[in-house]
């Protein structure tokens, strides 16, 4: 039996933390750690993001940073893959766009993709978030995947999430996950799936969610 109460996200993004850390409330024994607590050189764990597959990208940061602590360690590697561009930005969606000086990284990436599919029809600008999840422990290795479908609005709504989130409108939906906001979010996301399925998969490898 191995035992988790302390796990680091080997992450810079402040918004996947905020996320992550929210997914994990029903589970009170576990306490995330922000990376640049725990590892020296955190800001360089996308270094390690060299692969054109989001498995490799989640295993290579989650193993590095298991590497540089004694803590187990969760990285996440996820992308938009956008039907109408065969899939496109993908694993390539945190550096789609150049942003200018004046722009976000975020606000350079939507403003692309309404341009690239400014001549793309509605029921033709489908379209899924992917999360891949990697969780390594102890030398162990627990992985796994969350999806979420739907489609890519024409004009940026609401304020609320990041990156792709103000033009994503979930299926089912009528607005996009930055109007939705965070509650709704965590209950459908890409993560929130892949999350809650590590759960169980570390269940089933004997690793234990305890406070120590
Ligand atoms: P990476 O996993 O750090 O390579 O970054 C993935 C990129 O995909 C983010 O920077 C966002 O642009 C996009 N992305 C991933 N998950 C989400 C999400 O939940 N909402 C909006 N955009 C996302």
């Amino acid at each position: 039996m191995r035992q988790a109460h302390s796990i680091v996200l080997a992450s810079t993004n402040r918004h996947k933390f905020e996320e992550v850390q929210t997914l994990l409330v029903p589970y009170p024994g576990i306490e995330l750690i922000p990376a640049n607590k725990a590892i020296r050189n955190a800001d360089k764990l996308g270094l390690f993001e060299t692969s054109d597959h989001y498995y490799d990208n989640c295993v290579a940061k989650a193993r590095a940073a298991n590497h540089g602590c004694h803590y187990p360690c969760l990285a996440d590697d996820s992308g938009l893959e956008v039907d109408a561009l065969q899939g496109r930005p993908g694993v390539k969606s945190h550096r789609y766009a150049i942003p200018r000086a004046d722009e976000t990284q975020d606000q350079a990436n939507n403003k692309k993709l309404l341009e690239e599919l400014k001549d793309v029809p509605a029921n033709k600008r489908t379209a899924r978030f992917v999360c891949h999840l990697a969780l390594v422990i102890e030398g162990v290795l627990v992985h796994t995947i969350g999806t979420l479908e739907g489609t890519i609005a024409t004009e940026i709504k609401g304020a609320q999430g990041f990156g792709y989130d103000p033009l994503f409108i979930p299926k089912g939906f009528t607005q996009s996950l930055a109007e939705l906001g965070p509650q709704k979010k965590n209950e459908i996301s890409h993560r929130a799936t892949a999350l809650k399925q590590l759960m169980q998969e570390m269940k089933a490898k004997d690793i234990v969610l305890a406070r120590p």
